[in-house]
């Protein structure tokens, strides 16, 4: 999936998926909007891409997955993910 046609999914209401290891190439490259770091950078720090804070741990294994793929912490995680 390019950028192109996931903003075109984002603006037509479509739920993304972030779990996905597919977006991942998509995730880093869109990642530089938030934090200015991208995914692998922030992997590298143990920061964020969202809010570019370092990562205060993990409530459980699937969240720290989470990290893994799409570097995002734990609140930005619950911030996404529980609404
Ligand atoms: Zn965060």
């Amino acid at each position: 999936m390019t950028i192109e046609e996931l903003m075109k999914k984002l603006e037509a209401g479509e739920t993304i998926n972030l779990n996905s290891v597919q977006l991942t190439e998509t995730t880093e490259a869109l990642a530089k909007t938030f934090a200015g770091l991208s995914r692998s950078e922030a992997l590298e720090a143990g920061k964020c891409v969202m809010c570019g804070e370092k990562h205060n741990g993990f409530r459980d294994v699937p969240s720290e997955r989470e990290y893994n793929i799409s570097a995002i912490c734990q609140t930005c995680q619950d911030g996404m993910f529980e609404q």
